[in-house]
């Protein structure tokens, strides 16, 4: 068996846990494969869930200190390589993250 993908394999269970089971605009069930991770610090995590049956993608965040985790939807093309090519510029900081959970708090659509 190949040890880091089990690894793999178990974050993104992780993520299906803790961050999203269902798809938020049809209710299904999302599989192990739907699951992406964009990015895994120690202290946030981004990840990208891809639903197999109405294809709706949408952008999880899970800021591990605080616990918080925000879904968003993404109504955007871009697939999971372009969205990578973003994000792994460089590592996101506190400060990104705070920015980030002011900006989710502010906006009435998503609930923190
Ligand atoms: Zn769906």
């Amino acid at each position: 068996m190949d040890s880091k993908k089990d690894i793999l394999l178990e974050k993104k269970q992780f993520f299906l846990d803790t961050v999203a089971r269902f798809c938020d605009k049809c209710g299904t069930q999302y599989a192990i494969n739907d699951v992406n991770i964009i990015q895994n610090t120690g202290v946030s995590s981004i990840i990208h869930f891809s639903c197999h049956n109405c294809k709706s993608k949408h952008i999880a965040t899970l800021i591990v200190p605080l616990g918080i985790s925000n879904r968003v939807a993404v109504n955007t093309d871009l697939d999971v390589k372009e969205i990578k090519s973003f994000t792994s510029e460089k590592e996101i900081s506190t400060q990104d993250i705070l920015e980030i959970y002011t900006c989710l708090k502010n906006n009435p659509k998503v609930v923190v």
